[in-house]
């Protein structure tokens, strides 16, 4: 087993931007916890093995897939620039998207047959990480509705452990998701770092205490 070390370092645009989000480790520590245990309690596996410390979580080792799964429901971020699409726009059914882990190369789109065809995962482990984030997508929407909270993108992790199961991996926070305040549309995610919109930390603590409530 490992245990993951939750850092108030902030990097966004690929490290271009780099900053420090006061106490963003504790908080993401927290709702990732709280997280891959409501998930596991859904029947998805993930790296989740328990809560150590305020920064650390102690994990089974897993090895990662180079990809990151998006999901999407309600556009923002890359897929507005790259489309040309208006922010906001909610969308009738979710859309996923896959990103080859490369910082050399941005973090390129790709689709199902670059990651067959280069050997990044099998059909099989593809089409799971395809229907897991799916899965995932459904019962998150659920657990931040109820904080009202709306869930607008996130970037899963998937890995396979020493027993060969898959599993959900990294971290589900604030970092790595789009979250909107249900009634104002207020920014309470990374995005408010990525853009310098002010009330970085009370905005992750404000999403805390709803996930603590
Ligand atoms: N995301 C992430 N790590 C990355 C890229 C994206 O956690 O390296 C998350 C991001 O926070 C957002 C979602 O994935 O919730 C979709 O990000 P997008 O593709 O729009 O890219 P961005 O606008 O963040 O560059």
């Amino acid at each position: 087993m490992l245990i993951q070390y939750f850092k108030d370092d902030a990097t966004a645009f690929n490290a271009a931007k780099k900053g420090t989000i006061n106490g963003k480790g504790v908080i993401n520590n927290k709702i990732s916890s709280t997280i891959f245990k409501f998930l596991e309690g859904r029947g998805i596996k993930t790296h989740f093995v328990d809560l150590l410390s305020d920064r650390e979580m102690l994990v089974k080792h897993v090895k990662i897939f180079p990809l990151e799964v998006v999901i999407r429901n309600i556009t923002a971020g890359s897929v507005c620039k790259r489309l040309g699409l208006d922010e906001g726009v909610v969308l009738e059914k979710p859309l996923t998207e896959f990103f080859y882990k490369s910082d050399s190369l941005n973090d390129p789109l790709v689709n199902r047959d670059h990651i067959i065809a280069f050997d990044w995962a099998t059909p099989e482990e593809f089409q799971y990480m395809w229907k897991e984030a799916l899965r995932v997508n459904e019962a998150l929407k659920e657990f931040w509705k109820e904080k009202g909270v709306k869930l607008v993108d996130f970037k899963l992790e998937f890995g396979r452990d020493l027993e060969g199961n898959l599993v959900l991996a990294d971290e589900v926070s604030p970092d790595t998701c789009r979250l909107w305040d249900a009634k104002t549309n207020q920014k309470l995610d990374k995005d408010r770092f990525r853009f310098d919109l002010g009330a970085v930390e009370e905005s992750y603590k404000n999403l805390m205490e709803r996930v603590a409530q």
